[in-house]
């Protein structure tokens, strides 16, 4: 672990080094990069570099290894985990300005880009062909193709189409040692020994640093329809969401929400979701039109066996945006209601997701903390937010009991602690509930052979 300050010494070489523009030093300059999207950590940086060339980064590697600092990738630090909060020794990398997309291959159906390139750019230049990038995680406005790749972020449409590692055909690299590699290619498939490019996807930055990526396009579907449900319980949503993955429907959406979110969206961004309503579904098809009315009739079908209060049916484009705009403001609405709002991550087997909400509700009568949740609910994979106040100490500790156990629970479902937001710092301590130890020492051992300096993003995952 890194433990000395570099010298003075050293800071001025790195200074000398490269042009102001490039290097952000003055205290004021690093609060921004001293935090994530996490509500509870905070560290500043030593200082932030803007690199303009590969050199840039094998020489601040360099420099960091002589210099007992270490580096952190940073892309738009939208990350949920705490996964880019600096070490006190930590150079941020910022590969923002790296944002231009540097070919589109219509034969292939490939899109190869920088990492800052943000999620929002890379689907819409997907889109001007009719192509479709389909990984939408909820921040794709600001967040880049690299942080998604560094997180393995994933979203509204990952029930049917997979979340960003179904995209990523290649990687170009720099390990910590400076070399540079190229990772993947082309192809649809590939089967030449282990799939090193995968080891990357999901790293949160402690193995390697990202610099392009070949990303996967798709045919753009020709229509979409959305069904909004409403339950008078949350049990029967999520009883209703495990039936229709049972009677295998895979629409391209199948999102929840709780009685407490739906009130804040509501008060926050007006989308006319029913007030009497305990939960509601709103279930997303696409593909070609007469596909998409088969699998319509058909979840509609499913819905009716579980006695929904309400069901509606948005064809227009514009009551369908309205409908996914108001779930996508879920977080920005419900982080008004209270001082320290913490939004959790975990994922279990569809078939426990009724048993898994009503482990929640429990919980939280029995710590007495606020929890609301949302869901991407067809992929199991559920978003308690805990409404909390850093400043209460009392109600911290229940909130982090409460937690645990929601962790421990979805572990003893068969899940996991994260399904999207990774480990970073926020969760490594629950890490080793998921894995056995031998598994865990795997896990460390690789870090080892790729980073045997711990220079890039140390103390995230695990210690
Ligand atoms: C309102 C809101 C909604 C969100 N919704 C979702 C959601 O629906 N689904 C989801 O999965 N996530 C979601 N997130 C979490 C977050 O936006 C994603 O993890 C996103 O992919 C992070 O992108 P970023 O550019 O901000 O990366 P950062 O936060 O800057 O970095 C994320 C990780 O990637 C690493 N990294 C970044 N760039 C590189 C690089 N070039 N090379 C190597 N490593 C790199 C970092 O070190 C870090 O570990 C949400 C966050 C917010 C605030």
């Amino acid at each position: 672990m890194v433990s000395k300050e570099p010298t003075d010494e050293a800071l001025r070489s790195l200074i000398d080094h490269f042009p102001k523009s490039s290097l952000l030093i003055s205290k004021e300059d690093l609060i921004p990069y001293s935090f994530d999207a996490t509500a509870t950590f905070y560290q500043p940086p030593l200082a932030v570099l803007f690199p303009s060339s590969i050199a840039d980064i094998q020489w601040i590697l360099q420099w960091a290894k002589a210099n007992h600092a270490c580096i952190l990738p940073r892309g738009s630090g939208t990350s949920l985990s705490g996964a880019v909060v600096p070490q006190k020794n930590s150079i941020v990398l910022s590969m923002a300005k790296w944002n231009k997309i540097l070919e589109i291959d219509r034969n292939n159906l490939t899109i190869l880009v920088e990492p800052g390139v943000t999620t929002q750019s890379v689907q819409e230049e997907a889109d001007k062909l009719s192509l479709f990038y389909p990984p939408d995680p909820g921040s794709y406005k600001i967040s880049t193709i690299g942080g998604n790749v560094g997180h393995n972020s994933g979203g509204i449409r990952g029930l049917k189409y997979g979340v960003t590692r179904n995209y990523v055909l290649g990687l170009e690299v720099i390990l910590p040692t400076g070399q540079l590699l190229w990772l993947g290619n082309k192809c649809m498939k590939d089967s030449a020994g282990y799939s090193l490019k995968d080891l990357f996807i999901g790293s949160e930055g402690t193995l390697g640093i990202v610099s392009k990526v070949l990303l996967r396009l798709i045919p753009k579907p020709q229509e979409r329809q959305v069904i909004l449900a409403s339950f008078s319980t949350l049990e029967a949503a999520a009883e209703a969401t495990s039936a229709i993955i049972n009677a295998a429907l895979i629409p391209s959406a199948l999102e929840f929400l709780d009685r407490k979110t739906i009130d804040c969206i509501e008060q926050y961004n007006p989308a006319g979701f029913p007030k009497e309503s305990e939960a509601v579904l709103l279930i997303e098809s696409d593909g070609h039109p007469q596909a998409v009315r088969d699998e319509i009739v058909c979840i509609l079908k499913v819905l009716q066996l579980y006695n929904p209060l309400d069901i509606k049916i948005a064809e227009e484009p514009k009551d369908q945006e309205q409908l996914w705009k108001a779930r996508k403001v879920a977080f920005s609405a419900l982080a008004r209601k209270a001082p320290t709002v913490l939004l959790e991550d975990i994922t279990v087997p569809r078939s426990a997701l009724a048993e898994m909400i009503r482990k929640i509700q429990q919980i939280s009568s029995q710590y007495g903390v606020e929890i609301a949740v949302y869901a991407h609910m067809g992929d199991g994979n559920l978003h308690p937010v805990f409404l909390a106040d850093e400043q209460n100490e009392d109600l911290m500790e229940k909130v982090y009991r409460a937690m645990k156990e929601i962790f421990l629970y979805a572990i003893k479902l068969g899940g996991t602690i994260t399904g999207e937001h990774g480990v970073g710092l926020a969760k490594k301590e629950f890490l080793a509930y998921q894995y056995n130890k031998e598994e865990f020492q795997l896990l460390k051992s690789i870090k080892k052979i790729l980073d045997p300096d711990n220079l890039l993003n140390p103390g995230k995952i695990f210690d």
